[in-house]
């Protein structure tokens, strides 16, 4: 362009130019006044859109809350509250999957299995 000898501004739209911005700018922005005192629009009001019923069946089942008990069909008792018995142990605080004797029986026996393994494969 230079090499040419052409004016670089004429390429530039007047919208980025200077003169532009300032003039833009020239009015200071006044501060806003309180929400009560705004203009009232006389247009209508824009409402809320309309509730459209989705594709599908809708859904039966209704959320329960989170300590919401539920309604079971025969007439069990819940566990809740109940205090969990041990039957290896007797022992109240875990039941016999979490006991410990029968966790280190199960260790002891895979331990034993595992050298039994060991000693026949070597
Ligand atoms: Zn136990």
């Amino acid at each position: 362009m230079h090499y040419k000898d052409l004016d670089v501004e004429s390429f530039v739209d007047h919208w980025y130019k200077k003169e532009t911005y300032l003039k833009a700018y020239s009015k200071f922005i006044q501060p806003m006044t309180n929400m009560k005192m705004w203009p009232k629009s006389t247009k209508p009001s824009i409402e809320p859109p309309e509730i459209t019923s989705m594709p599908g069946r809708p859904r039966k089942k209704r959320s329960k809350y989170s300590d919401e008990p539920c309604k079971k069909k025969f007439g069990k008792a819940t566990r809740k509250g109940r205090k969990m018995k041990c039957s290896l142990c007797k022992n109240f605080g875990h039941n016999k999957k979490g006991c410990p004797i029968g966790i280190s029986f199960a260790l002891t026996s895979s331990t034993l299995l595992m050298k039994f393994i060991f000693i026949n494969t070597s």
